[in-house]
């Protein structure tokens, strides 16, 4: 049993691998033809500021029905996009798309944009901001760009140069996932943020007593409000979890017990159900992501 035959072992590794590969080498062309094809959609999930309880804004985020597998996640095809050179292109379209849709939106509400790190590393995107900005007619100060702590891997000038670049366009900036990757504080003295998105894992089991992921959210909040950031927790799900994460002083609060993400249509169609204004809390935006 144990022992086996070595083999055998081998072989059935070498034959799960290239399943693997072949099957990832498919996804991969498939992807290359998905933008011409139009497989690609936005939704957008309500992000509700915790004292007002009001939808101040959204994330969208980016969805892709394969013609014959369906929905594929985009924790699968990101990084594949990242590796094969496909993210500009499509993180263009992501940008273009979400400030097109988010300007039919009633004026104070925000859209946020994930931008992965290989964007981040484009000297072009400035440029591609400002013309996404520009032709959808959305005022700067409405676009948050989402990034990850791996923007921070890249040579260190070249990454404080374009955080300046973008805060000069008067965009917002959100560090995304907070806590899940290197997490040096100097990143947060160094980087322009208006946002800290703190990582669902977080969130997960806070309510617990004795769960100390209720005292790191704390100990978060408080870094946060003395940079003079603001604070999402993400992955909200439970209803006798958004007092704790009120408590805990999050201004915002971002998850399924507020509203899974749906299409721009729906959500502008809820605006103008209640009089163009924000939604009120309680209104449950479920819609299949
Ligand atoms: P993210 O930016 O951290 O987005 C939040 C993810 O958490 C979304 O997953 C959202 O559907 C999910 N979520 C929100 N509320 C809850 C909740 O209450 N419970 C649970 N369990 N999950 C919740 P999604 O849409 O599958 O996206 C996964 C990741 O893929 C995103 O994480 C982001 O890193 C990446 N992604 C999505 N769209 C884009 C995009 O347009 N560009 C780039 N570069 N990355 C994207
Ligand atoms: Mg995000
Ligand atoms: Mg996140
Ligand atoms: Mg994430």
């Amino acid at each position: 049993a144990a022992k086996a035959d070595g083999r055998g072992v081998s072989r059935f590794f070498r034959e799960e691998m290239l399943a693997g590969a072949q099957n990832r080498k498919r996804l991969e062309d498939d992807l290359r033809q998905a933008l011409a094809n139009d497989e690609f959609h936005l939704v957008y999930q309500p992000v509700v500021s915790t004292s007002s309880e009001r939808v101040v804004g959204y994330e969208a985020l980016l969805r892709w029905v394969h013609p014959t597998r369906g929905a594929v996640s985009p924790a699968d095809f990101i990084p594949i996009a990242e590796e094969c050179g496909m993210i500009e292109a499509i993180g263009e379209w992501v940008l273009r798309t979400a400030c097109a849709e988010a300007a039919q939106w009633p004026d104070p509400v925000r859209i946020a944009v994930n931008v992965s790190a290989i964007q981040f590393a484009n000297p072009a995107l400035p440029a591609i901001v400002t013309s996404a900005i520009a032709s959808a007619g959305l005022a700067a100060s409405r676009l948050e760009l989402e990034i990850t702590e791996s923007v921070f891997l890249t040579d260190d000038s070249s990454s404080s140069h374009m955080f300046r670049a973008l805060k000069g366009i008067g965009v917002r900036l959100a560090l995304d996932d907070f806590g899940t990757g290197y997490s040096s504080l100097g990143y947060l003295k160094k980087a322009p943020f208006d946002k800290i998105k703190i990582d669902q894992s977080f969130v997960r089991g806070a309510i617990q007593a004795g769960n100390r992921n209720a005292a790191i959210i704390r100990a978060i909040v408080t870094l946060a409000e003395t940079l003079g950031m603001e604070t999402t927790a993400e992955g909200v799900e439970q209803q006798d979890e958004i007092a704790l994460i009120r408590d805990l002083g999050c201004s915002h609060i971002q998850g399924f017990v507020y509203g899974r993400p749906g299409r721009a249509a729906e959500m502008l169609a809820l605006f103008r159900e209640q009089d163009g204004a924000a939604l009120a809390v309680g209104h449950r935006v479920s819609r299949a992501a």
